[in-house]
């Protein structure tokens, strides 16, 4: 017998049978869904048959689709939420091992071009229940209030239909929800309420960076992260493993997985692992349902609405493969816009040799943090901001990064490897600009289900070279502040890709409104990163729970006023009473 945190089934592959390959056959079904929290166990899920029509169906299961699913479940919606990836136990399946852990990854083929194309796989989005926030690296900030109105107020990029006071509450509610770890007083932006959890302590690769901030006088702050300092029901406190971005054994993060689906299962929701969604539905001008895959066959789930959050690259592919003859250049397209502005930010690095050991692996990847850049605008030969981090990279990733970026092999790579733990870095998360010309269509080539794959096409700007310019000069001049020696630049690295769909107030500029209801069908909704008009210097998952908990409570008033056009209106004993 195993107990919690003693050892797991992926650490002894033996041990697990054929059939339990969540893969391969789904583990959600026949009135359960794992429970995440313990192993072996199970929770009660509620169940529908295609032939129900429920009242939202939602494609995609992480930040977005996640938080929406369990919100609108808690307001009384039947809520189907389907994912393509499989449903993980964390205390069984992950291993300590970097290989086998990139199972979390949506590695499907893609194509990437453009002047400087992508690099997918790993460093883009997750494919399970949970989404991407399984292997996040749990970095939780809010946006700088004028970003939302980045055109009028900044002269960049374009506005949100959002005001940043009402965005204000919602990061409360998404940070009391994930229990994020923080300051007690965070040096920037409007006043906020202190962290629910106390900070981490520093590990020894964020003690370099407040090093440099502080010889540079600049300010710094342990970073607002969610994984627990302290237990939190069934979940320990985080055991400084360094594992983040590959999933968490111990359940000390604070995922999508293990938070808001939960809450989602209880309160009446089913969530549909290993379901490829290949098509929405459409007559009349409305969605009526979405075709998907499940167990070696296409399906058919009706439902009232449709809600798409499927990551910023299967997002517009799926909208762009329902097209029909009522919607001939895709779904929510009139604009022409699906698939335009993607904007992915910027995640350039700089890395130093230092006399004392730092073993940067220990602990999650980033304990410090500063946005001395993200609200400081003198200075600057470029629009947007962008905040820097510690860093640390597990070995695998750390000898793929010396073979990729700096071209080293043999025996320049294995003494390069020996100085491994006394190595730390600085790791920018950047605002690049929105263009037009960056966006996904589809390609000619099809997948394993025949469906189309998605074509990737991103070039920076002369803003994000500036950007990158500057943010490597000012991280190298910390790094050397901070003791560093023979420092060397990451260049081309990037993360988090947003945009394709995005909101606003003019159905011509946008694809949705700012309850993420899309122009063009009225039972047709996007939530999750798509939606980002401009991607902010900051990392996007708690602007995208926020923004999932404000659509869910946008619904409830809409449906409460009779506005959600033919859906069921909530019924909160309906949820109420299947969960007693
Ligand atoms: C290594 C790494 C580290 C990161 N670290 C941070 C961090 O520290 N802080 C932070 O804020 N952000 C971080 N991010 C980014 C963050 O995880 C994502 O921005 C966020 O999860 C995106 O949310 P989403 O809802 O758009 O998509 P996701 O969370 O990726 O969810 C999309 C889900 O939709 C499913 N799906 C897609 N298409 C279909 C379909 N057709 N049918 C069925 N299911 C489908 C996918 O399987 C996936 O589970 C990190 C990302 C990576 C890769
Ligand atoms: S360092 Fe903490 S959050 Fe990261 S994998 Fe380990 S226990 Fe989980």
């Amino acid at each position: 017998m195993r107990l919690p945190g003693t050892g797991n089934a992926a650490d002894n592959p033996q041990e697990r049978t054929p059939g339990d390959d969540p893969r391969q056959v789904p583990r959600a079904g026949n009135g359960r869904a794992p429970n995440v929290m313990r192993i072996g166990a199970w929770v009660p899920m509620r169940q529908y048959v295609d032939d129900d029509e429920v009242d939202f169906v939602i494609v995609g299961t992480g930040a977005g689709g996640g938080t929406l699913a369990a919100k609108l479940a808690e307001h009384g919606f039947t809520v189907a939420a389907l994912d393509a990836g499989p449903y993980w136990r964390p205390l069984e399946d992950f291993a300590s091992d970097e290989m086998h852990q990139s199972k979390l990854y949506w590695t499907d083929e893609r194509i990437v071009d453009g002047e400087n194309p992508l690099q997918l796989g790993s460093n883009n989005s997750g494919k399970s229940v949970g989404g991407s926030t399984v292997h996040f690296a749990m970095v939780s900030l809010r946006f700088r209030p004028d970003w939302f109105k980045a055109r009028s107020l900044l002269g960049y990029g374009a506005d949100w239909p959002l005001d940043w006071r009402e965005m204000w509450d919602y990061y409360g509610e998404v940070e009391q929800t994930l229990k994020i770890a923080g300051p007690v007083t965070y040096p920037w932006g409007p006043k906020r309420s202190r962290y629910p959890y106390r900070a981490h302590e520093l590990s020894a690769s964020a003690k370099v960076l407040a090093r440099g901030a502080e010889a540079l006088g600049i300010a710094w702050t342990p970073t607002p992260i969610a994984t627990l300092s302290a237990p939190r029901g069934d979940a320990p406190p985080c055991v400084y493993r360094g594992f983040c971005t590959l999933g968490c054994s111990t359940n000390a993060k604070q995922s999508v997985l293990n938070t808001w689906l939960p809450r989602a299962l209880k309160a009446g929701a089913e969530i549909r692992d290993l379901a490829m969604v290949g098509r929405i539905e459409t007559k009349h001008g409305r969605a009526t349902g979405v075709h998907y895959h499940r167990e070696g066959r296409w399906r058919f789930q009706r439902a009232r609405n449709v809600v798409v959050a499927g990551y910023a690259i299967e997002t517009p592919r799926l909208l762009l493969m329902s097209a029909s003859s009522e919607f001939p250049d895709g779904l929510a397209n009139s604009s022409g816009l699906v698939g335009r502005y993607l904007t992915v930010q910027g995640n350039q690095a700089v890395w130093g040799v230092f006399d004392e050991e730092i073993r940067s692996y220990k602990g999650p990847p980033s304990l410090a943090i500063t946005e001395h850049w993200n609200y400081e605008d003198r200075g600057k030969d470029f629009s947007g901001g962008y905040c820097y981090m510690s860093q640390g990279p597990l070995p695998t990733l750390w000898g793929k990064t010396q073979a990729t970026a700096r071209g080293l092999w043999g025996e320049a790579l294995v003494a390069e490897m020996q100085r491994y733990n006394h190595v730390a870095g600085l790791k920018v998360v950047s605002e690049y600009m929105p263009q037009a010309r960056n966006r996904v269509t589809l390609a000619e080539e099809t997948d394993q289900y025949r469906l189309p794959i998605a074509r990737v096409t991103y070039s920076w700007c002369d803003n994000d070279r500036a950007m990158n310019r500057h943010a490597l000069a000012f991280m190298r001049q910390a790094l050397e502040a901070a003791g560093g020696r023979e420092i060397w630049d990451q260049e081309n690295d990037t993360c988090h890709l947003n945009g394709t769909a995005r909101m606003g107030d003019d159905p011509r500029t946008s694809v949705v409104n700012a309850d993420c209801r899309s122009w063009d069908i009225p039972n047709l909704w996007i939530c999750d990163g798509s939606v980002f008009p401009t991607v902010g210097g900051v990392n996007p998952s708690l602007t995208i729970q926020a923004i999932a908990c404000r659509t869910a409570d946008r619904i409830k008033a809409l449906a409460a006023c009779g506005d959600l056009s033919g859906a069921a209106s909530a019924s909160p004993k309906r949820a109420l009473a299947w969960a007693s």
